[in-house]
């Protein structure tokens, strides 16, 4: 994985001065920087490349000095939702007690959407990072459950699990992106009242759309988590908090998965691909209702359909 910030001149010079090189520099660059967790290097085309676990943020610091320049996302996961954002985090952010939230299920078909937020306090943080937190796509089931169990028994979170039976009916008015962004609203503002008075100094929500497209899914509710309220990909690469979020939203879609396994008396699998297909076009020819058990939104649905027919 690795984060590559495209820079001027100038900047290169800048961020050139504050990573002296201190291992050996590869052919095309003029510096290469090792430090915790973080390897960065910069080339004369102007790109600065930065690896390793803290690249998120130590990219970010970078951010604002290159908000005109394009950010490039080279990791086989990078996502198409813009990065401009990014450029307005609060200094600092990985070491403030952050409100975080994260989803997970919205590329799976069967199974349910899953929005978790989670605070996590400043004298929290250290105690997280010892548990070492990383990306819950990496993480083993077994894995998952551990550190779940764990982080549900120290912080302060809420979770907002729609089964599929709410999610086709939700998705009847709204899109699949409108659900996500109600999802993360509740689950923040249900996070905020139990903390309360208590604050955090920033909430950070994984992104997965564009800020303004998200504040107008929001537009029409009573109740509206506003302030202080950040986006970024690669959330949980900023601050612990959403990767906290991340590992128990995996976690509540586990058990979900499990349940809904046994209700069905058939191993249903993550993901949308052709294996999905078949499983649900053999479901329907047991007569079982896919409404309980899938998003019924997606092309499978149809792919189901045809497979049942044939
Ligand atoms: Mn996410």
């Amino acid at each position: 994985m690795s984060i590559v910030i495209q820079t001027t001149a100038k900047q290169l010079t800048t961020i050139a001065e504050h990573y002296s090189s201190n291992t050996t520099i590869p052919a095309g660059a003029v510096f290469r920087y090792k430090g915790a967790g973080v390897m960065v290097t910069g080339y004369k085309s102007g790109k600065v490349m930065f690896q390793g676990q803290n690249e998120g943020v130590e990219s970010q610091k970078w951010a604002s000095a290159t908000s005109n320049a394009s950010t490039t996302k080279t990791t086989a996961t990078a996502r198409k939702t813009p990065t401009k954002a990014t450029a307005n985090l609060p200094a600092n952010l990985a070491n403030l007690g952050v409100l975080g939230s994260d989803e997970v299920g919205t590329g799976s078909y069967f199974g349910p959407l899953t929005v978790v937020a989670v605070y996590v306090a400043p004298e929290h943080i250290a105690t997280l990072q010892r548990l070492a937190i990383a990306d819950s796509k990496t993480l083993t089931d077994a894995n998952i459950t551990t550190l779940a169990e764990k982080l549900i028994s120290i912080l302060p979170y809420h979770i907002v699990n729609i089964m599929p039976t709410a999610y086709n009916q939700y998705n009847q008015t709204l899109n699949a992106n409108e659900i996500k962004a109600h999802g993360h609203n509740r689950a923040l503002g249900a996070v905020l009242a139990k903390i309360a008075p208590e604050k955090p100094a920033a909430i950070l929500i994984d992104q997965f759309t564009p800020a303004n497209t998200y504040w107008r899914y929001l537009s029409k509710l009573d109740y509206v988590v506003k302030e202080n309220v950040y986006f970024a990909t690669k959330a949980e690469q900023l601050h612990v908090a959403v990767a906290a979020a991340s590992i128990i939203a995996r976690y509540v879609e586990l058990k979900a998965m499990q349940e809904l396994s046994a209700q069905a008396h058939c191993e249903l699998p993550v993901g949308a691909g052709k294996n999905v297909d078949k499983i649900a076009a053999k479901l329907i020819l047991q007569g079982i209702d896919l409404s309980q058990y899938a998003k019924l939104h997606f092309a499978n649905t149809e792919k189901a359909h045809r497979l049942a027919k044939k």
